[in-house]
């Protein structure tokens, strides 16, 4: 299944994505409610009521507030390489802001004050229900979906600060989509094609096989100290190919359009505009 939160001139809400439409949830639980229950989810999309064309519609973040919402940085063993630093031996995580939080579609606002705003696709997953002190082999169970995110960047401000939140939370500078694509659909995310473009040229390109850390890793890792709530998201970090790490170094303009792509979840595409 593909779930999608969608608004129409009618209001918004939730439903499932079909084909190039969306079929709404009419009544029951909220999406977050259901997210862990893959019956409940299957009882909702046959009562689901008529399709609305996705065009006709605009698609919002699948996950506008999760309980945690986190990065895993140099997770990619060809990034670390391009960044300059070595492989982690633990995963390296930090919370990002959820008022970055932004739609497929919607515009990527440039702040004045800096130059050098970098692109990052990632893989995230999506938790279905509370997990703690998970195994790894176990960790799949909490799985509820995955979506995909841009982890934009301010690289200069990055750079000059120990912390990495506030230059990857901006406002506008973690748009997340299309939609979440459910774990039984998408099925091994451990090799996925992950690829992003900028006005159309091929920028990253790459596997999770390429992960240092993979999915299962990564939910149990942070399970042991935080319990991860329903809708939690963590992000799994970028391959190669980003900005900073070019000869010479490439940063977002205002005008540029950002598409991203991951297999078996889809496309998500942006704007930039100087805010
Ligand atoms: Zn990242």
């Amino acid at each position: 299944m593909r779930i999608a939160r969608f608004r129409t001139d009618r209001g918004s809400g939730w439903g499932f994505v079909d084909g190039d439409t969306v079929r709404p949830v009419v009544r029951g639980p909220g999406l977050l409610d259901a997210l862990g229950d893959l019956d409940t989810l299957r009882e909702l999309e046959q009562e689901s009521s008529d399709p609305i064309p996705i065009g006709e519609s605009e698609l919002l973040a699948p996950v506008p507030d999760p309980p945690q919402f986190l990065g895993i940085g140099l997770n990619y063993r060809a990034h670390a390489a391009e960044s300059g630093a070595p492989v982690p031996t633990s995963p390296v995580s930090f919370p990002f802001y959820n008022s970055s939080i932004a739609g497929p579609g919607d515009p990527i606002l440039l702040p004045p004050f800096t130059d050098e705003v970098d692109w990052e696709v990632e893989l995230a997953v999506v938790i279905g229900k509370p997990a703690r002190d998970v195994a790894v082999e176990d960790a799949l169970d909490y799985v509820a979906g995955y979506v995909i995110v841009n982890d934009l960047s301010a690289r200069d401000i990055q750079m000059s600060e120990g912390q990495w939140s506030r230059a990857k939370s901006f406002d506008t500078f973690k748009p997340m989509g299309p939609w979440i694509t459910t774990a039984d659909e998408l099925g091994d995310a451990g090799d996925l094609d992950i690829e992003l473009w900028v006005n159309g040229v091929l920028k990253q390109s790459s596997s999770t096989s390429d992960l240092i850390f993979n999915v299962p890793q990564l939910v149990s890792h942070m399970s042991q100290s935080l319990t991860l709530g329903a809708g939690a998201v963590i992000s799994t970090g970028t391959p190669s190919g980003v900005g900073f790490a070019r000869t010479p170094p490439e940063y977002l303009r205002p005008g540029d359009v950002i598409t991203l792509e991951i297999e078996g979840i889809g496309r998500l595409t942006n704007p930039v505009e100087a805010g």
